[in-house]
């Protein structure tokens, strides 16, 4: 049967790994190789050597491209390793625009590594897609995007920065880690390379590290596929397993943690201690409406502010059942402190003018009763 008949959960349980033909497995198995036998080298067979190709890892490869609706799909070390091949296929001189609000580690490559090598950055507030078009510049190549983004959960319209891309005829680069193909799929609105820290809602389990990449034309994948192959930074059979094997409950996964999401932020709302509340799926989100109309449900990530630094120390040196710490996406509530985590690279000037409060406190959902999550709150900010 074909997977394009089926519907997306479905497809999210079957894609990538129909059962081993060899043996008729279950799933797919680990090929804990890193070479293939090359009798004749003048007709390899279907792969030869892992860094450029391993089975496991293609299962995955084939997975992700196929719920994406991609061409083709890339597994990368990290989330940080997919998004770097990204910008491997621009070259010296070229220059990209980029959320003001983008996740701390991309800040970081951009303006430190990839400033180096000769790649210029505009960061913009995307919210307002007239500032992306004003900052195109005559060597400007791609447009990245994160929507919703960290740790805002600020929307970028989807369909305004194509039709700016397509005028200016520049990649358009989507880090699609929040909300997964589950509850967004941007190729289907002409983005052209969708990527994921996979380490997040995709694995699912706080149990390992990854990236993944999807192309939306064969002539990317090659592009894709030429960094991959060059700079080696793979993802390894066994995690390639492990990320698979997440995917395969992302949807009931996100679904619970999405619910559970929506009924904290209305809770957190109403409580004194907290100045405000940013999720998506909150009446008052100045994006909600467009949000909607782009992705199919707000996601299980929120952040909320208390009104100083020493209010969210506090908080997060006193949860119980929530895992402080950087990450989002687990089965766990992740409760994270973006000042000194996730945009702990970033200059504290900078981070104030983009929001980023000293009290601010993103919150991922995971899959423990929300009673119990608002209780260790609660007890946390005493
Ligand atoms: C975590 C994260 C990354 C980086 O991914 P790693 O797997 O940690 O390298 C990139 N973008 C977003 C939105 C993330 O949350």
């Amino acid at each position: 049967m074909s997977h394009k008949d089926l519907e997306f959960t479905s497809r999210l349980v079957h894609s990538g790994q129909d059962r081993d033909p060899f043996t008729g497995a279950s799933s797919v198995p680990i090929y804990q190789a890193s070479t293939f036998a090359q009798p004749d080298p003048d007709h390899p067979g279907a792969y030869d050597y892992s860094r450029s190709g391993n089975p496991t890892r293609e299962a995955l490869e084939k997975s992700i491209a196929e719920l994406e609706g991609g061409t083709h799909g890339f597994a990368f070390a990290s989330g940080m390793a997919a998004i770097s091949a990204a910008f491997f296929m621009l070259k010296a001189g070229d220059h990209v625009i980029a959320p003001e609000d983008v996740y701390g580690g991309t800040y970081r490559i951009l303006t430190s590594l990839l400033k180096q090598w000769g790649l210029a950055t505009t960061f913009v507030d995307m919210t307002y897609p007239e500032r992306i078009d004003q900052a195109v510049l005559p060597n400007t190549r791609a447009i990245f995007v994160e929507t919703p983004s960290n740790p805002l959960l600020k929307i970028t319209d989807l369909d305004a920065v194509v039709a700016i891309a397509r005028r200016h005829d520049l990649l358009t680069i989507i880090d699609n880690t929040f909300p997964t193909p589950f509850l967004q799929r941007p190729i289907a609105h002409g983005f052209d390379i969708v990527l994921h820290s996979a380490t997040k809602f995709i694995g699912g389990h706080s149990d390992v590290i990854a990236g993944l990449g999807v192309t939306r034309t064969a002539e990317l994948g090659r592009r894709m596929k030429a960094v991959q192959n060059s700079v080696g930074s793979i993802l390894g059979p066994q995690d390639s397993w492990i990320t698979l094997r997440g995917l395969r409950t992302l949807a009931v996964r996100m679904e619970a943690q999405q619910r559970t999401a929506q009924t904290v932020a209305e809770a957190l709302i109403t409580w004194p201690q907290v100045v405000k509340v940013h999720y998506p799926g909150l009446k008052d989100h100045p994006s909600r409406t467009l949000h909607e109309r782009q992705s199919s449900g707000p996601g299980a990530v929120l952040s909320f502010e208390l009104k100083d630094a020493p209010a969210a120390l506090r908080t997060l040196a006193g949860v119980k059942l929530c895992f402080p710490g950087v990450s989002l996406g687990g089965v766990e509530s992740i409760l994270s402190y973006p000042a000194r985590m996730s945009h702990a690279a970033m200059p504290p000037e900078e981070r104030h003018a983009r929001g980023i409060t000293p009290g601010l406190l993103r919150l991922s959902t995971g899959l423990e009763d929300p009673r119990d999550i608002l209780n260790d709150l609660k007890q946390a900010l005493g």
